[in-house]
């Protein structure tokens, strides 16, 4: 089945009750047995749920993945992957990286006594430098936020090969639309789908995929161990939002790249970052992994001007001033002032989060009013 296709269809059955096409929404904790032990699979709704286990089917099927499973949010999603390892072991991850995530890792798993070592990725023979014994876990997140940075997959899951080290990739900008990383040899894929996934900006959600039985078992034991898990609702949703994940996608990536092009050309503005340019550094190995480059956009103007950034997000009235990503309207973020407040200036400064950068989650309105809007909020 193509992937066009298996957005819609993969994993899916009609439900067996009234062969209803989509699944309905089993809003119910609980199973009816008839006796002890006699139930038709399932039991108590924190281990298995009808939509539920409709949605990670879709899942798997999306991600070319063998085993799919759903989490209350991207973030839990990360968590149980975390609970793989054990005091002692170390993780290699890439130093731009979702906020949140460098939060978890370094607020709550170090005091377990986990030892994570930050680097660039941009050179994956690196990342050998930092293996160990102890290594168990190599974190990849590709495009990176909110540089647009690209980490070369393949390289990364040779070296963890070599070494016995798990390789998860938070798939999260691409999705498995532009880029499947199972195909590519990572171990585990986890998704933010609060972001593209569910693509509406109405829920939140994470998702993990992966081929390995062993490695799935571990996983689905650790979803209903700790209880991180998304409701029949929320399920429902998401498994909608990726019936239109290919259409969505073609359009993110047609207006992403409009909109990097204009800004690229507008004289008020210095730099823009979108892998698609023939000149972002790692433009090959982003054309090698992904079939497109994505609707993600980041920009700074001349003169690096903090209030000149705070204006023009201020301005826009197309783009929503928002946190998050990858739904279908169009938001635009100002990460000195939002997501990466909390980190010091030069912290952020050393890996491109300057006063005047602006981040563009690019949506799928006509782009002639996309462009509009930016040359009216840019001026
Ligand atoms: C949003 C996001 C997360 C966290 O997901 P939540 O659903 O907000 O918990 C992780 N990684 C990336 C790249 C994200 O954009």
């Amino acid at each position: 089945m193509k992937f066009n296709t298996k957005t819609i269809h993969g994993g899916q059955e009609h439900d067996p009750a009234y062969r209803s096409v989509m699944p309905p929404i089993y809003q119910t904790s609980t199973y009816a047995q008839s006796t002890p032990g006699g139930h038709k699979g399932y039991e108590y709704s924190r281990t298995h749920n009808p939509t539920r286990n409709a949605l990670e089917n879709a899942f798997a099927s999306i991600e070319n993945g063998n085993y799919g499973m759903a989490f209350g949010s991207g973030l839990a999603a990360i968590d149980a992957i975390l609970k793989l390892l054990k005091t002692g072991d170390e993780v290699i991850s890439t130093n731009d990286l979702y906020g949140g995530t460098y939060r978890l890792f370094t607020k709550i798993y170090e005091d377990f006594g986990i030892k994570f070592h930050f680097i660039g990725m941009e050179n994956a023979e690196r990342i050998e430098d930092y293996i160990n014994d102890r290594t168990k876990l190599i974190w990849v997140e590709t495009p990176t936020n909110p540089m647009l940075n690209i980490i070369d997959i393949v390289t990364t899951s040779k070296i963890a090969k070599k070494h016995k080290v798990l390789l998860a990739v938070d798939n999260t900008f691409a999705t498995p639309y532009l880029q499947q990383p199972l195909d590519l040899g990572a171990d585990i894929v986890m998704h933010s789908a609060t972001k593209y996934l569910g693509g509406h900006s109405d829920l939140v959600m994470g998702a993990l995929i992966v081929n390995d039985k062993e490695i799935a078992e571990r996983l689905f034991f650790i979803q209903n161990a700790s209880g991180a898990i998304c409701g029949p609702q929320d399920s429902f949703l998401a498994l909608r939002g990726i019936k239109t994940l290919h259409i969505r996608m073609q359009r993110h990536c047609e207006n992403g790249k409009t909109v990097a092009e204009y800004l690229k050309n507008h004289p008020k503005i210095e730099n823009v970052y979108w892998p698609g340019f023939k000149n972002h550094p790692n433009h090959e190995i982003a054309k090698s992994q992904m079939t497109d480059f994505g609707g993600m956009v980041s920009f700074t103007t001349k003169g690096n001007n903090y209030d000149e950034a705070i204006k023009i997000v201020e301005n826009l009235k197309i783009f929503t001033l928002a946190e998050s990503l990858g739904g279908v309207e169009s938001l635009a973020g100002h990460p000195a002032s939002m997501t990466h407040a909390s980190i010091p200036k030069e912290e952020r400064e050393k890996t491109g989060v300057v006063d005047s950068l602006i981040r563009l989650s690019v949506g799928i309105e006509d782009e002639a009013d996309l462009i509009a809007d930016l040359k009216q909020a840019i001026g």
